[in-house]
């Protein structure tokens, strides 16, 4: 940015801060077209070049998480995604805008990070689980693919199930093989996916203390069932995390309904909420994984579509407010953003 123009954005974000109230009595009009689903993945204090298990991006400070969920509290009425549905269906008026927060993937910085800050605001917030990640079992294969590869002591690497070979000689070959990797696996089905990640595990010839490190990842089941006691919320995110429309679908139908049961089988409840993972840059839902997920009679179903949820929205098909590191660092930032898609509904 233009260095002229650096103070006039600096006194820009503080005066929409100062202003904060003003603009929220606006918000606090009763909501006529939508409320918000805030869309989290990873909380934690690491730096972006220490933070090997997730891109950066998707992973927020807890002095910045604390901050916003600050705000959250003071501005719009933190509710559960199942309370959310039912407001929207009854189109009930409150004081303040009702706001759900979500989590994906179930990393276990949620519950190091994240939890004691809900709980400290009272925010019940819904955790979407990947069944066979939990536990201190593999993590996510996305997940377990960036730290091999981040942290692999060879110089480059042959992989024949993928048909590629990467020099890995320094961070930005590293980061430009994971993201070529990733694309090769992402439409693959689970058995090809498995052989593949095998591959690299040998090339990369990960370390003992990696491979502790990564089953550490993850979240375990007696941190979802602490969490559930604490009026947390969970839904399905699949098994394994793939890329849904690109699998066979009775391998779909697997994923989604494993999940759901695995989820049930531990916290004692209906799992009624799903999220579609979303691995990499192709799409992740169509109308035939919807269909699947209305006849096992889910509710609901978040995307990683950017957006707000209208009143005529597709419930399995939410859209939702990504949060980011690099764009959110400030509270003036985070509440400018979240104004910004709320006060376009009215
Ligand atoms: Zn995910």
């Amino acid at each position: 940015m233009n260095r002229c123009f650096k103070p006039f954005v600096k006194l820009a974000k503080k005066f929409i801060w100062l202003n904060a109230g003003a603009l929220c009595r606006v918000l606090n009009r009763p909501a006529e077209n939508g409320v918000l689903i805030l869309q989290y993945h990873s909380i934690s204090p690491l730096k972006s070049r220490e933070l090997w298990y997730i891109h950066p991006s998707l992973s927020i400070h807890p002095r910045d998480f604390e901050r916003q969920m600050a705000i959250v509290r003071r501005y719009f009425e933190p509710v559960s995604l199942g309370r959310l549905l039912r407001w929207v269906d009854e189109g009930q008026n409150a004081r303040k805008l009702p706001l759900a927060v979500t989590f994906d993937d179930g990393y276990r910085d949620n519950f190091t990070h994240a939890f004691p800050i809900l709980r400290k605001y009272n925010i019940p917030a819904t955790f979407y689980l990947t069944s066979e990640c939990m536990d201190a079992k593999n993590p996510l294969w996305t997940t377990e693919l960036r730290g091999l590869i981040l942290n692999s002591s060879r110089s480059n690497i042959v992989l024949s199930t993928l048909a590629c070979a990467h020099k890995l000689k320094d961070p930005a070959s590293r980061l430009g093989a994971i993201r070529d990797i990733k694309a090769r696996m992402v439409k693959l089905p689970r058995n090809q996916r498995e052989i593949a990640m095998e591959e690299i595990r040998r090339e990369t010839a990960a370390s003992r203390r990696h491979t502790d490190e990564m089953k550490r990842v993850m979240l375990k089941w007696e941190h979802v069932e602490r969490m559930l006691r604490c009026g947390m919320d969970f839904g399905a995110h699949t098994m394994t995390h793939p890329s849904l429309p690109h699998i066979p679908v009775d391998e779909a139908m697997v994923e989604i309904a494993g999940s759901r049961t695995a989820i049930e089988a531990r916290i004692g409840r209906h799992v009624l909420h799903f999220c579609y993972p979303n691995p990499g840059d192709v799409p992740h839902f169509n109308a035939r994984i919807q269909r699947i997920l209305k006849n096992f009679g889910f509710l609901s179903a978040v995307t990683s579509i950017p957006g707000r949820f209208t009143w005529d929205a597709d419930l399995l098909a939410l859209k939702r407010k990504g949060i980011y590191r690099p764009y959110h660092r400030s509270p003036a930032e985070f509440f400018f953003w979240l104004q910004r898609e709320a006060l376009t509904i009215a």
